[in-house]
């Protein structure tokens, strides 16, 4: 805490992970004589830079620029990039030390690392994100390669950001160095199923818990925070496994369309029209906007908070299991505050953490950067099938860790032990650096 004051996210981040592991400390003392929790708490390295650009009018803007590369153990940095006011060095960091055990849960050989500015992109023309996208490239470029760091989205980094960081990485380096970056376009290096993977695997992921309890989508009833990327794919994939999904938000509200939403029309008004999601209520008959309530209040089966961090709060847990919710997965990182965590948990509500539930995202990063490495281009179907088939072995893992250590069904101590055991025994290997 000295060392790193007023980042509360990245503590709450830490802490989250210490508390679950206890048991493999007690079984493993080797983790400790190694000092292996207080160097990854330490990020490898940390950059902050200035992002100096030029808008439309002419005006000067100064952000600033962040990328922690926290481990490399197990492979090249490896996390998204998150463009949003809200963004100072505690998000970057909790977001960074999160992907350390998520990358290594895949299985994949992946570090972990975050980055991203406190750049609003909302309500920016597609030429002054370009310009901030130019002048934040023309810094980091120096930090990442293909065997280095390798930079993703996350929010307010969707497909035109990273096209835009590409260009101006390729511009600089004179290399077309396709592995540097994923999230690519489908006609430049990008892989089939990266844009839906995240929302896709963390409803896989779900799909598979609730069979656990002879359960499943089918004729669920799902609320998913959020209309993002992730939300988005989120909303598909349920209502494709049989789900009516009745609300979804954004930071303005929330819509309640109690027939199941219309997808069609839901990433048109976000992805074309670039709208909000009052938008979408007003073109549904039957749909309604609210302002000012809270999405856990109506009443569902599973929900998936797939929007931000700390947006599920205790008295939310407290509602949604009052009104009879089975599981909830997070397609968000850390959306669920300690306090609902620990709710959903002693009301025996399946729970899935999201260094679990959205790896899916990541996972299919890795097999972005597979398929430029081979010069591939792999099929649709096939992409989802290694994205199903690694989604499965993440939740099995989380499952018989949290067995052999002896909380079993806690999916936050499965995930948390088993992504910690990968990461530090190959710390331990590569030596004290
Ligand atoms: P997007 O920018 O595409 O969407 C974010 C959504 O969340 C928007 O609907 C946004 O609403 C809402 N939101 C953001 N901040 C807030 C806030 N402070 N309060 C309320 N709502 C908010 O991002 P993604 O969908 O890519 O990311 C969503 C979450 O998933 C994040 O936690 C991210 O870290 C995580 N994630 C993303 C992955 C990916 O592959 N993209 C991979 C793994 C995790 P508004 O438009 O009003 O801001």
């Amino acid at each position: 805490l000295r060392r790193n004051p007023g980042e509360a996210e990245f503590h709450q981040a830490v802490r989250e992970v210490f508390d679950s592991l206890g048991p493999v400390l007690a079984k493993h003392p080797r983790y400790v004589d190694a000092g292996v929790l207080e160097r990854l708490c330490e990020p490898e390295r940390q950059i902050i830079f200035r992002v100096p650009w030029v808008d439309d009018a002419g005006a000067v803007h100064i952000n600033r620029g962040f990328r922690v590369e926290f481990n490399s153990a197990l492979g090249p940095f490896k996390g998204g990039l998150r463009f949003h006011p809200s963004v100072y060095l505690g998000t970057v960091k909790f977001l960074g030390f999160e992907q350390v055990f998520k990358n290594s849960l895949t299985g994949m050989p992946l570090g972990g690392a975050k980055g991203g500015s406190d750049f609003d992109p909302r309500g920016r023309t597609d030429a002054e994100v370009m310009r901030f996208c130019q002048s934040f490239m023309t810094e980091l470029y120096r930090h990442i390669g293909e065997y280095t760091d390798v930079p993703a989205g996350d929010i307010g980094v969707g497909g035109r950001e990273i096209g835009y960081l590409f260009g101006q990485y390729k511009r600089i380096t004179n290399r077309y160095e396709s592995g540097v970056l994923t999230g690519k376009g489908i006609s430049w290096g990008g892989s089939l199923v990266r844009t839906e993977a995240t929302g896709y695997g963390t409803v896989l992921f779900a799909e598979r818990m609730l069979a656990t309890r002879g359960r499943s989508f089918d004729g669920a009833r799902v609320a998913v925070s959020g209309s993002g990327n992730v939300a988005v794919h989120a909303i598909t994939k349920a209502q494709s496994l049989g789900a009516q999904v009745v609300a979804f938000s954004d930071s303005s509200g929330f819509v309640v369309d109690p027939s199941g939403v219309d997808v069609e029309l839901l990433r048109r008004i976000k992805e074309v029209d670039r709208g909000r999601v009052a938008d979408y209520a007003d073109a549904r008959p039957d749909a309604r906007f609210v302002s000012d309530g809270r999405i856990w209040d109506v009443p569902v089966d599973v929900a998936l908070p797939c929007a931000t961090q700390n947006e599920l709060t205790g008295a939310d847990a407290a509602r949604l299991v009052a009104n009879g919710v089975v599981a909830v997965a997070e397609g968000a990182n850390m959306p669920t505050t300690p306090d609902a965590v620990a709710a959903f948990a002693a009301a025996g509500v399946l729970f899935a953490p999201g260094k679990a539930a959205n790896a899916g995202g990541v996972a299919t990063s890795a097999l972005e950067m597979q398929q430029n490495a081979s010069r591939d281009a792999w099929t649709f179907d096939y992409t989802e099938e290694r994205l199903a088939a690694i989604m499965a072995a993440i939740h099995d893992r989380c499952l018989d860790t949290a067995e052999e250590y002896g909380a079993p069904g806690s999916y936050v101590l499965g995930a948390n032990i088993a992504g910690f055991t990968k990461v530090a025994d190959a710390m331990i290997a590569l030596g004290v650096v």
